[in-house]
């Protein structure tokens, strides 16, 4: 006899496919920390990188942006300097510990353009004070997050245009070839730290030119071969 639980259940995350008719459940979202170089690195790599970081958001923060929508994006509460970040999200269909970096991408689903939304005077409040960052990266909605676009009709995005703007005015405009650690090389480091499952995403860190939207203002958050997502603040 199943034991039935004691209140109701919120249901699990889950992000569109696009082109198709499932949805992707998730698992744990993952963000990797500073990943983009001011300038393009010289091919074979830069021995001065710094190891990569990671943090987490709550699954729950997703909010989906279907394509060729405004979706509405409540401000946060206990902020005056809310930032976007443009990043691409990486969607994982299976998982292992200590995943080797030629093997990485195998365990790939799909791709997505998405938003990590920050409260950034509460994420600098913690940085001062040592304290943890969750209240500035794991608000509620802060992870908008365009449809998932399987592997099978995108590939691996290792380069294209990354971008939002800000009521059409240019803001973050980047490459995706300038990020520091690649994909294969994200997943391989933090399946070390954690076991990567099927369901988890990563948020693969923003290039430069984050900075604060208020309320009234749409972002228009876009990666090339995934699409645009986007929202108005209010
Ligand atoms: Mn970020």
């Amino acid at each position: 006899m199943t034991t039935p639980f004691a209140i109701g259940i919120e249901p699990r995350a889950a992000i569109p496919v696009a082109g198709g008719s499932s949805v992707f459940p998730v698992r744990r979202v993952y963000c990797i920390g500073r990943n983009y170089a001011a300038h393009a690195r010289e091919m074979g790599g830069d021995p001065t990188r710094e190891a990569p970081f990671f943090f987490q958001k709550a699954a729950d923060t997703l909010q989906f942006c279907p394509e060729n929508e405004t979706v509405k994006h409540p401000y946060p509460s206990m902020t005056s300097n809310y930032h976007h970040e443009v990043e691409m999200v990486v969607a994982l269909k299976s998982g292992a510990r200590d995943i080797a970096e030629k093997d990485a991408l195998s365990h790939v689903f799909g791709y997505a353009v998405g938003l990590d939304m920050t409260r950034r005077d509460l994420q600098d409040e913690a940085k001062a004070s040592r304290r943890p960052w969750e209240v500035g990266k794991s608000a509620d909605f802060s992870a908008p997050i365009g449809p998932i676009h399987p592997v099978s009709s995108v590939g691996h995005p290792a380069r294209g245009k990354i971008s939002v703007s800000v009521d059409s005015e240019p803001r973050q405009s980047s490459d995706l070839s300038d990020m520091v650690w690649s994909v294969s090389e994200q997943i391989s480091i933090l399946s070390r730290y954690f076991e990567l499952k099927a369901g988890d995403i990563i948020f693969t860190g923003t290039p430069e030119g984050v900075g604060k939207v208020e309320r009234g203002q749409t972002m228009r958050a876009y990666v090339e071969g995934l699409g645009a997502i986007s929202l108005l603040v209010e």
